[in-house]
């Protein structure tokens, strides 16, 4: 379905974007499952971090104190000049779900006190100061297990106020998987992603190529069935080729089992038929783990190896429906503001899926919201993710035939209620930060916690 608007006038737009991340690390601990082969940390630093990535460094001088790091990276991000009213909070480390439930509530409250620049009695408290506060906290990501993403575990997410869930993937195959000391299966990630989707999370996938037991062939094909098949299909994605990194179980075996990692000429062709395969859904956050040189034993050394494989997709003149390379803030030509609101369709997890997107006419991103519609007896329609982007341009809109001027996250709330309402569904709700929530109060949505909801009929 598309849309056309007319002209903009020039008046400045309220919109979500604009978000200022913030990276808290947990305190070191080993994962239940024991180590996966290609993880380093877990004894000084959390498990899969080094001691020279630069949250880490931050927070082993803090001792990992929580509230100590976001006050530290408020104060620096301020000094910097960056804007901290709207931030979204990382939480970075091992595996969160399987500390101890009194770490988890605690590390998040006080996350939140920071935040809020005063101490609240409980996380519930805290949460409620946060939502009219000066650093408000509008999206939160959680690192995770496939195999922590029980109903119960995904009720504490959503207690927490996450709205994004990270997951290891690596590539979806029980033997690969029993190679690298994974301990969780395919089932597990097919489980995960459909309660996490379901739940209105934002889905993101670590995937991994090149790992012990795989090949290019192999990875490609892989890569193929995380969007072929419904049963995955995720939102965003890390691709991290696997490298062989100081204190790694790979580190101690790598010669006994005769592993090499991909050279950076098979990484790159590697990655460019990967961004080919991406769906217009789809966004590639990062390309390489930002090991330092002086931890790697083994492997890619070319941090910066997205660029060489972007400029060469570009260069090829290949039509790349990937989200990361066709947004607004990432394409300084083509910039005309004839916009429309296109809708794609997809099956996912045993639900239907609307991506809805604002594009130019020369395809260029500027929002996108992601609306799924679930049936059955916990049926619902969920709105999991709205993102408005480029908000330097100013941009105001006028649609043709209302007249009335709309934001563009107005417009695509609007179409998305409009599509839940045509199927029926009596109430939408909204999976939101907690400090966005009065934006959706703006638009007539009403607090029924963890979700933001509006009736519908
Ligand atoms: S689950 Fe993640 S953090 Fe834990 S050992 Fe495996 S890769 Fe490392």
């Amino acid at each position: 379905m598309q849309k056309q608007l007319e002209k903009h006038v020039k008046k400045p737009v309220r919109t979500i974007s604009g978000v200022t991340p913030l990276t808290v690390v947990l305190k070191p601990r080993k994962c239940n499952h024991g180590t996966c082969i290609y993880c380093p940390g877990g004894e000084y630093v959390p498990q899969s971090y080094t001691d020279k990535s630069p949250a880490v460094m931050r927070a082993l001088a803090l001792g990992f104190d929580p509230y100590e790091q976001v006050k530290n990276r408020l104060n620096v991000l301020n000094a910097m000049g960056h804007p901290t009213d709207k931030i979204e909070l990382i939480v970075l480390g091992g595996t969160f779900l399987q500390y101890d439930l009194e770490y988890q509530y605690w590390f998040i409250k006080r996350c939140f006190d920071a935040m809020n620049g005063k101490d609240a009695e409980n996380l519930e408290e805290a949460k409620k100061i946060n939502e009219t506060a000066g650093h408000r906290c509008v999206a939160m990501c959680i690192e995770n297990r496939p195999d922590n993403c029980s109903p119960e575990e995904i009720k504490r997410m959503l207690e927490f106020g996450a709205t994004r869930v990270e997951i290891g993937v690596q590539m979806p195959d029980d033997e690969i998987y029993m190679k690298t000391n994974r301990g969780h299966t395919v089932q597990d990630v097919i489980n995960a992603t459909k309660n996490l989707k379901n739940a209105g999370f934002k889905l993101g996938y670590h995937m991994m190529p090149g790992l012990p037991g795989s090949n290019p062939k192999k990875d490609i094909e892989l890569f193929k069935k995380i969007f072929d098949s419904s049963d995955f299909r995720p939102d965003q994605l890390k691709l991290y080729p696997c490298q062989v990194v100081k204190d790694s179980p790979l580190a101690r075996t790598y010669k006994i089992i005769k592993y090499k990692p991909y050279t950076e000429k098979q990484t790159k062709e590697i990655l460019k038929k990967m961004m080919a395969l991406i769906p217009e859904y789809c966004r590639v956050m990062r390309m390489i783990r930002e090991f330092p040189k002086e931890k790697m034993v083994k492997g890619l050394t070319k941090l910066d190896l997205r660029k060489d494989v972007e400029e060469e997709i570009r260069i090829s003149g290949k039509k790349v429906n990937e989200i990361r390379m066709r947004e607004v803030g990432f394409n300084s030509k083509n910039l005309n503001e004839n916009l429309m609101l296109k809708t794609i369709e997809y099956d996912s997890s045993d639900g239907k899926e609307y991506f809805l997107e604002i594009v130019n006419d020369n395809g260029i991103l500027f929002g996108l919201l992601r609306l799924r519609l679930t049936k059955g007896k916990e049926g619902r329609a969920t709105i999991r993710e709205l993102h408005i982007y480029g908000q330097t341009l100013n941009l105001g809109e006028h649609e043709k035939g209302v007249s009335q001027h709309k934001g563009l996250g107005k417009w695509l709330m609007e179409e998305a209620e409009k599509i839940a309402k045509e199927k029926k569904y009596e109430k939408i709700y909204v999976i939101s930060g907690i400090g966005v929530r009065e934006y959706y109060k703006n638009l007539g949505y009403k607090l029924d916690r963890p979700y933001m909801i509006k009736k519908l009929l």
